[in-house]
């Protein structure tokens, strides 16, 4: 496979160097050159997540050549690519990696006006828990592989890099995970002192690995992120360090969020061919870009819905076809709390018919104006694929609520958000058809965001038992003032003590 970036000016790449550049150099992402087909779906049906996954992503993974046809330095080979996606999905609690759970029939609005489940008519619908990995929230799924595939390609090209980061929590507490003990990576996440909850602070500080390391800064995320942006501006530092980055555009997390769609749609589909919805909660589009990249790949996927918190540039933007900045205001599920939706860029290369010049002008009105229209033509080719929603925080707690209610099950409030943004859409008549399943992504565990959960239910949810140490580990915190030069002698520091 060749990757194409979405601005149509960068070299075009195989597999290995798109995973190592993250962004292209002319700013776009990268696609794959072509769609490739899933294999027939009896096919994949009874195999292990792990066989399925590998089925799914290897064309994307394969064909890393040079032009006469020989495997170009650090090029993935299937046998490492097996033994690579056994390794990271063995990190999850259970061998179904991302399993299935019933949450009954939908219809119906309570009294209150509340989203509730009920046993009407409705379709059937599903969770599918994508918290199963070692810091219980769906970014495990792609960063377990990515951080393992980062470190083949380097160990088989001599290099080595320092990843830098900045989080507000969950982001970065995976990335640490996914890069804990690797042999040619450093990592360094900052995050806000005394800003981030204790579990995600926790994650971070407790992995006990020499290379790497979690730093507190006084200050704010936004702060925090502006000394990521200016390391990686100074070019000088950026060459010496070797810095890279495994942010949410990299297109190898993206290609492994597409497996768990393809296996729940294996789960509820009450027959190869027969159509399944999915409801996702999203912020910065990546993870339900992976599920129509699900669908251009053959998945006979129904309806793709985009659910949002308060900060719903995405529900804006399906409705009336202009993406439009605002301020980002805090919610209960702070993972989509975000102001520009990057990944969104890969969905417009497509249905403007692959015209990188035109992706370029658009994102370039988008950056001047802060606000950018498509056509009344490609905001139809849109609405085609997928429907939103959002929802607010009284009425994703309503959803913790009486799903608990209903089913016993905790929801953690991103989850919330894609089934009450669910609930609503069956009854406005938009997944009203009883015969297609309903699957709605469960991104985090309820007890990554324990006080949410607590507050719209008054029970405080248990982390499950691999976690069940994790107050009593050992922290390693290192500090630093919120300032570049500091920052960068930290992250020398930390290169040169790596065991
Ligand atoms: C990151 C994250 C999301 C949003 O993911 P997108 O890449 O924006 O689709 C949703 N929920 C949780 C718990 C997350 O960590």
């Amino acid at each position: 496979m060749r990757y194409v970036s979405t601005r149509g000016a960068a070299p075009v790449l195989g597999f290995s160097d798109v995973l190592l550049a993250g962004l292209a150099d002319d700013g776009g992402l990268y696609l794959p050159e072509r769609w490739p087909e899933l294999p027939p779906l009896a096919e994949l049906a009874g195999r292990t997540y792990p066989e399925v996954a590998v089925a799914v992503m290897w064309p994307f993974v394969d064909g890393d050549v040079d032009d006469d046809g020989r495997p170009l330095s650090g090029a993935v080979d299937r046998e490492s690519f097996e033994r690579i996606v056994a390794e990271a999905y063995a990190t999850f609690d259970t061998p179904d990696v991302c399993p299935v759970v019933p949450l009954g029939g939908a219809g119906g609005t309570g009294a209150s006006g509340d989203a509730v489940l009920s046993e009407s008519a409705g379709p059937e619908l599903h969770l599918l828990e994508l918290f199963r990995g070692p810091t219980l929230a769906f970014k495990d799924v792609a960063l377990q592989l990515v951080g393992r595939l980062f470190d083949h390609v380097l160990s088989a090209r001599g290099e080595r890099v320092c990843v830098l980061g900045a989080t507000s929590g969950d982001t970065g507490s995976a990335a640490m995970h996914a890069c804990a003990d690797r042999e040619c990576v450093d990592i360094v996440i900052l995050f806000p002192d005394g800003r981030t909850s204790e579990v995600q602070r926790r994650q971070m500080t407790t992995l006990g690995a020499s290379n790497a390391h979690a730093v507190a800064l006084p200050g704010t995320f936004d702060d925090c992120q502006d000394l990521v942006k200016a390391a990686f501006a100074d070019v000088e530092f950026r060459d010496e360090v070797h810095l890279s980055a495994v942010n949410s555009i990299n297109w190898a997390r993206v290609m492994a969020q597409v497996v768990y769609y393809v296996t729940s749609y294996l789960a509820v589909a009450p027959e190869p061919g027969a159509p399944v919805s999915f409801v996702v909660p999203t912020g910065n589009f990546g993870n339900i870009l992976a599920g129509w990249v699900a669908k251009r790949m053959g998945l006979p996927i129904d309806r793709l819905v985009v659910a949002s918190n308060r900060n719903d540039i995405l529900t804006r933007f399906f409705t009336t076809g202009t993406m439009e900045v605002t301020e980002v205001v805090p919610t209960t599920s702070p993972s989509m709390d975000i102001q520009v939706s990057s990944n969104l860029e890969r969905l417009l290369f497509e249905v403007i018919g692959r015209d990188g010049a035109a992706v370029a002008d658009l994102m370039a009105a988008f950056r001047a104006d802060g606000t950018v229209s498509v056509s009344t033509e490609v905001l139809g080719l849109l609405q085609g694929e997928f429907d939103c929603g959002r929802l607010d925080d009284e009425s994703a707690a309503a959803v913790i609520r009486s799903v608990q209610q209903r089913t016993g099950l905790l929801v953690d409030p991103h989850t919330a958000i894609g089934i009450g943004v669910a609930e609503r859409l069956v009854d406005a008549g938009v997944l009203s058809d009883a015969s297609v399943p309903v699957v709605c992504l469960a991104t985090a565990h309820p007890a990554k965001f324990p006080d949410a959960v607590q507050a719209a239910v008054g029970i405080r949810p248990a982390l499950p038992d691999s976690l069940s140490d994790l107050f009593e580990r050992d922290e390693r915190v290192e500090h630093c003032d919120a300032d570049l030069a500091a920052v960068q002698a930290l992250v020398r520091r930390a290169i040169a003590t790596t065991d």
